[in-house]
């Protein structure tokens, strides 16, 4: 394979193998952040009645428009969770209070400030400002047999209130995907051999964590499946675990090292690589097939490329099978607090901070970018893309960021189309 794929290409091939999970229905309670696989339309109109925006009294317009003050008798009491038992005729009004129906001839609700009470049984209106007012319709936020939210809406806590509005018990989301995480490497160790790490023998498969980390961050149940060898037979076990699994994501072992064996081992087991290499650093030597028919996407073992390759390429895997239709995090212009040289012509995903400095963003970065300095990325809020033209960057540059933590999302790959200013 000579063509190295852009990111953006790379991203789009994986997502071309994927679509959004089938549905599965969960409770109201545990719905925030699922994706509704259905549209939601209402069985009722809300507000159900006309009701008073108020506390005041429930008058007809005609009685009080112009002719105020006036007096009228008190024939009702209606607070909320009561229903008026009288109509208002000529003459007459309905106390009434914020969130109460109101009641037949009335069409108005003068605020109880613009009154003055009277002997029992009767009121002055004092102001006719309210004439036609402070009436809430019926139907005026939902009409019921509409189209309340679209199939792909996010369930946030504004959409579960929506859908509690109209007694909503259960909705069908997409379920959400199994992400099986399979380490790779002789000299890696699970926390279990804590005294190997801290003799040195052996390195902390950190990996498992940070990728354990994203995948629930991304809204995916991680499944931990260990530490595999540098050897053939035992990575063939292991990676029959895909069958339990949506999505397969290995780290390490996809290089040009004679201990990799990743790719050599899934086309031996009958899957199919879509390709491998990828014109970015870091993260370059990404592997990406199809084993089982599941997607695999073999990350490179350096930590910050596993964690940068996560970010975009397995990020956007689990979003779209949550039935998101915007996998990726947005990006936006920053100017460049620094220089740097960057020494090959590729994609590069620089670790920085950004803030705001004098009502601008301005990105720093956060010491070395060796792929290895997991530090680099503990520190960093940012990633700063640079595409593969742009080997000198020059303080004050504007480049586009993308926020690690970054809520909206986007149908655009980062940094893709974008030119450099
Ligand atoms: P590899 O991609 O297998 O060549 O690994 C590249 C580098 O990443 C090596 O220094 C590995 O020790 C390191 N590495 C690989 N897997 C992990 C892991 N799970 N946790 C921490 N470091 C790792
Ligand atoms: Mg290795």
């Amino acid at each position: 394979m000579l063509y190295k794929l852009t990111p953006a290409e790379a991203a789009h091939n994986i997502l071309s193998t994927v679509r959004a999970l089938q549905p599965e229905t969960v409770a109201l309670a545990v719905a925030l952040d699922r994706v509704l696989a259905d549209g939601i339309t209402s069985p009722i109109d809300l507000p159900y009645w006309d009701n008073a925006a108020m506390d005041g009294y429930a008058v007809r317009s005609s009685d009080v428009l112009g002719c105020c003050p006036v007096k009228l008798a008190v024939v009702d009491r209606i607070a909320a969770g009561a229903f008026p038992t009288k109509t208002v005729g000529l003459g007459q009004c309905s106390r009434i209070f914020t969130g109460a129906p109101i009641p037949e001839g009335a069409d108005s609700v003068i605020r109880q400030e613009d009154t003055t009470e009277l002997e029992a049984g009767a009121v002055q209106i004092d102001d006719d400002r309210d004439a036609g007012q402070n009436v809430r319709q019926r139907g005026e936020d939902i009409q019921g047999g509409s189209l309340v939210l679209a199939a792909g809406t996010q369930l946030g806590a504004a959409q579960i209130g929506v859908l509690a509005s109209f007694a909503t018990e259960q909705v069908r989301v997409h379920r959400k995907p199994r992400v099986g995480i399979l380490a790779t490497g002789d000299e890696l160790a699970g926390l279990s051999e804590r005294q190997a790490i801290l003799d040195g023998r052996k390195i902390a498969s950190s990996n498992s964590h940070t990728l354990g980390a994203m995948v629930q961050g991304a809204g995916g149940v991680a499944v931990d499946l260990g530490i595999g060898h540098d050897d053939p037979q035992d990575l063939r076990n292991r990676l029959d675990a895909v069958r339990e699994v949506d999505l397969l994501v290995t780290s390490g072992g996809v290089s040009v090292g004679e201990h990799d064996y990743l790719r050599q081992v899934v086309e031996e087991q009958g899957g199919q690589m879509r390709f491998w290499r990828v014109r970015m650093r870091p993260g370059g030597p990404l592997a990406f097939g199809l084993l089982q028919g599941k997607p695999w996407i073999g990350l490179p073992g350096n930590p910050v490329s596993t964690m940068v390759t996560f970010e975009l390429f397995v990020r956007p895997v689990i979003r779209t099978m949550l039935g998101h239709n915007h996998p990726f995090r947005r990006t936006v212009p920053v100017r460049m607090g620094e220089r740097t040289s960057l020494r090959a012509p590729l994609h590069h995903f620089l670790r920085a901070v950004v803030e705001q400095v004098n009502g601008q963003l301005v990105a720093r970065l956060t010491g070395g970018q060796g792929s290895g300095i997991l530090t680099s990325m503990a520190k960093a809020n940012a990633l700063i893309v640079v595409p593969d033209d742009h080997l000198e960057v020059r303080q004050g540059d504007t480049l586009h960021a993308m926020f690690l933590a970054e809520p909206v999302h986007v149908a655009r790959f980062p940094g893709e189309q974008y030119p450099v200013t």
